[in-house]
């Protein structure tokens, strides 16, 4: 897993998009002109295209509990946003229809994905998956093959959190659909503190693998592992088994590449193939197609796992 760090631009965005929409779906015309609220968002998606009508069908409490909380509902971070589940339990659970119909369909699919999301992820500025960092997350076609957001908390579990800004995560349809949902709201109660989470856990690990000369097989490790939430974020993203993918192909080709060619030959690449104008990172980008600085791993996919994996085989 990647971290998100940088993300004022796209935070700025969603919010004022946000507030603007449910703005306009929570309170009356009247209600409207009485709060002078100023929308922020220059071509709003919300103000240009989605209109401003009121959503009558909202049940009064649920209008009301949304109205209070906006703030929290928008841009709370996970904790805050459990927080609030906690306590509105209850009106939650018995309004769930509705509230799914209201923050999925409506606020999530016909207003955000359609209208915003790549501007979002545009802002947002990640080039590959968070999750797994294999995958390309970039606009390709205009609108059509880009990234998907995963939501932390599952839309399935928690519809109220849509929409909310920490709930949302760049990344590829594999790991958009393998990572575990839990069992039901209950579970991400419990479990939500012990998962690193993109937005607010830095923490470290490093890939390594072991060879069976004998069955001539790779197997990918995870060592240094900086905190039990990192562990527990490598067994729920399942990235022991996405890596495992790549052992007969980019594991066994640098395994290869340090073993099948005389000691010093990866040293060398490094450090004689180019004139010494060129940085290390340069060097990284043109032989192994990788970045080598932490900050920019989300750039090209396996930055991560062919840094770390490298980094062994150069001390071996
Ligand atoms: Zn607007
Ligand atoms: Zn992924």
């Amino acid at each position: 897993m990647l971290f998100i760090e940088n993300y004022q631009d796209a935070k700025d965005y969603h919010n004022g998009l946000l507030k603007c929409w449910f703005n306009s779906k929570l309170y009356t015309e009247t209600e409207r002109r009485n709060n002078q609220f100023q929308c922020t968002i220059r071509n709003c998606p919300s103000c240009v295209k989605d209109r401003k009508y009121y959503s009558k069908t909202l049940h009064e409490d649920i209008r009301r509990l949304i109205k209070q909380n906006i703030d929290c509902i928008l841009t709370g971070e996970v904790g805050q946003l459990v927080e609030f589940y906690e306590t509105n339990s209850s009106l939650l659970n018995e309004n769930s229809l509705e509230i799914e119909n209201f923050f999925v369909n409506s606020a999530y699919k016909n207003f955000f994905q359609t209208n915003c999301a790549e501007e979002f992820l545009n802002l947002l500025n990640k080039n590959t998956c968070i999750y797994c960092n294999r995958n390309y997350t970039l606009a390709i076609v205009k609108g059509r093959t880009r990234a998907e957001i995963d939501h932390w908390l599952p839309k399935t579990h928690f519809p109220i959190f849509a929409v909310s800004f920490y709930n949302l995560i760049p990344s590829c349809h594999s790991c958009n659909h393998l990572k575990g949902a839990g069992e039901d709201a209950e579970w991400w109660v419990k479990n939500h503190k012990e998962i690193a989470n993109p937005y607010s856990d830095k923490g470290t690990f490093d890939f390594n693998y072991t060879f069976s000369k004998s069955k001539n097989e790779f197997e990918i490790t995870f060592e240094n592992v900086s905190n039990p939430k990192i562990r527990r974020m490598i067994k729920e993203n399942r990235l022991r088994e996405i890596y495992s993918a790549h052992r007969e192909f980019e594991l066994r080709d640098l395994h290869e590449l340090r073993l099948k060619y005389p000691d010093n030959y990866l040293k060398d690449l490094l450090a004689k193939t180019f004139s010494t104008s060129i940085s290390e990172e340069e060097k990284y980008r043109l032989i192994f197609g990788i970045d080598k600085n932490e900050e920019n791993f989300h750039k090209r996919p396996l930055s991560k796992f062919k840094n770390d994996i490298i980094k062994k085989l150069l001390s071996l």
